[in-house]
């Protein structure tokens, strides 16, 4: 029996395993892609550390910028782990071999990122996540850690109130699969492809981890808290990252003139860019000035996303620009050690919620969260699976889930889901975006609920077993589906405004009733809100 199962290989799932393995632990990583292609190659801008190699810094800084951002809901010993721990990760990720760009004395050289007080982001080039990934698998392999791919997580097993193993759909065969494990970190990622093509987000954001756990019994916590991103270009949603307004990028209106601080924290500019584009106006980022040389050397990524995809050039052309979902602060709810409340689970990267970023996460501390806390939680579950004495004897959760996937099947395609996905992704944009409202929340509540109701009408149409990847995005869509209530019921709860979660009908923020995390669980099919510190 595995000691540690980690269920996700992105960057966090990553870090953990690499970290369980140290500890002694026998440990298998399963994803539902290939570790290579996780979302977190997408990141470009940076990581957080105080190396204070640029510019003076001070952890006590990084500490006040990351609660400032939070409002108020982030957890102060948390954050205080988070950027005391910094420097020995950025030493640790440099040790292992990721190519850091460096400054002209050989230090890892750093950018300023928006809402930070220095210069405190460090990078390579703008293909920050994608040289951290591909550094982290190299580390992995060479540790003979195992990898299943093509695995798609169905549900936890549960036993006595403590998880030992997690039933999958192997997308290669179509079969059913069940994997036992003393302990299991689920590090699947976010949810912000609720938003459809109004995101940054790689299409596997779909918050699985998030409703198997919710399923099994797990609390989830602040998903209301969701992350828009100023600069996605307008078009295709792709993301033109923030280092570009960290090197000096400018944001114009219409007339083509500055009308914001460019690095102000992301949910105040996300507003008044939505504010601006509301005025009929189109809003565009201008880094002409920064020169082709700087362009090409410090931002080659965003130059060929904004050629490939929106057909400007910005050494000599102003980038049209919308903001779009970017990343999800709510997730599992988690304790210090990175535990949810089922013995044995625990959680890594975005889709925990460890507290630290409260109402608004600051660029370059996500990649720090995957770094420290998934050390955390790979040491952690080690230790528990010592301790454990957990033998997997149920096999009713892999006989539910083979009935359930043959009553999937049994399903009729008469409604399209994939046009309910695109039109529930502009509707969560509209209704549950940068503004929200008690009626729009209400009744795009009621919408989410009716088509979960009629979810039988919209099965998959190809009923093959090999590689069914229309199969594996209707339960997608059906995880989606179980996120969005779990967000819009949040969203309606918190009667206020705060950070990312911003209430036109109650615009001012509320701490005496809501300076609380949004406890969300299920019971007996219904979900249960309460407010926890
Ligand atoms: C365009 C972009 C730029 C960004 N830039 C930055 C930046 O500069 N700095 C920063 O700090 N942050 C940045 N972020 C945020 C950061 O990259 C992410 O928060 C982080 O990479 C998430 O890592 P993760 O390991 O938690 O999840 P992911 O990298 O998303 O990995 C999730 C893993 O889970 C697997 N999985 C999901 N569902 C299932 C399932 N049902 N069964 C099996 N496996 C499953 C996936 O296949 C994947 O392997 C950026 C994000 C985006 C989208």
């Amino acid at each position: 029996m595995t000691d540690v199962l980690i269920i996700g290989s992105g960057g966090a799932g990553l870090v953990a395993a690499i970290s369980a393995k140290e500890s002694g632990a026998s440990v298998k990583v399963v994803g539902k892609s290939f570790p290579t292609r996780s979302q977190t190659s997408m990141a470009q801008g940076g990581i957080n550390a105080v190396m204070a190699n640029v510019k003076e810094d001070s952890v006590r800084a990084h500490i006040a910028d990351t609660m400032k951002s939070a409002q108020g809901l982030a957890d102060e010993s948390s954050v205080k782990r988070l950027c005391e721990e910094a420097i020995a990760s950025i030493e640790w990720l440099d040790r292992i071999g990721l190519p850091f760009s460096r400054t002209k004395e050989g230090k890892i050289a750093q950018r300023q990122l928006g809402g930070a007080s220095s210069i405190r982001a460090c990078y390579a080039q703008d293909y920050t996540g994608l040289k951290i990934l591909h550094t982290l698998y190299d580390q992995a392999c060479k540790m003979g850690i195992e990898f299943i791919n093509e695995y798609f997580l169905l549900n936890l097993i549960i036993e006595d109130e403590s998880v030992s193993g997690a039933t999958f759909l192997d997308i290669k065969t179509g079969e059913i699969k069940q994997l036992e494990a003393k302990s299991v970190i689920i590090a699947t990622g976010g949810y912000s492809r609720i938003y459809n093509s109004f995101s940054t987000n790689s299409t596997s954001a779909t918050g699985d981890g998030l409703a198997v756990a919710l399923r099994a019994g797990a609390k989830l916590s602040d998903l209301e808290f969701v992350q828009f991103h100023p600069t996605g270009l307008k078009n295709s949603s792709i993301l033109i990252s923030e280092s570009a307004r960290g090197a000096g990028g400018h944001l114009l209106n219409a007339q083509k003139q500055r009308f914001t601080d460019e690095l102000a924290p992301r949910d105040i500019l996300a507003r008044a860019i939505e504010e601006e584009i509301q005025k009929g106006g189109e809003v565009y980022l201008d880094i002409r000035h920064l020169g082709e040389a700087f362009i090409d050397k410090e931002l080659p990524q965003e130059r060929k996303l904004a050629i490939a995809y929106e057909g400007v050039d910005p050494v000599v052309d102003i980038i049209p620009i919308k903001p779009v979902a970017h990343y999800t602060m709510g997730g599992i709810d988690v304790n210090e050690d990175t535990m949810s409340c089922i013995n044995g689970l625990f959680v890594a990267g975005e889709s925990a919620n460890n507290k630290i970023h409260g109402a608004n996460r600051l660029g370059g501390n996500s990649l720090l969260e995957l770094v420290v806390f998934g050390r955390h939680a790979g040491e952690r579950a080690a230790t528990y699976s010592k301790s454990s004495s957990t033998i997997c004897r149920n096999t009713q959760q892999f006989q539910d889930d083979t009935q359930a996937l043959k009553k999937i099947k049994n399903y009729t395609s008469e409604q399209n889901f994939y046009a309910k996905k695109e039109y529930l992704g502009s509707a969560f944009y509209t209704k549950a975006g940068i503004k929200r409202n008690e009626e729009d929340l209400s009744s795009l509540l009621a919408e989410v609920q009716e088509i979960k109701k009629n979810l039988s009408l919209m099965g998959p149409s190809d009923k093959t077993k090999i590689y069914n990847t229309n199969l594996t995005e209707f339960l997608e869509f059906s995880n989606v589906l179980e996120i969005s209530e779990v967000l819009l019921v949040g969203a309606l709860a918190r009667k206020e405004s705060r950070g990312a979660h911003f209430r036109e009908d109650m615009p001012n923020k509320d701490d005496e009733n809501f300076k609380a995390h949004t406890l969300i669980s299920k019971n007996k099919g219904s979900l249960c809100v309460e407010f926890t510190n």
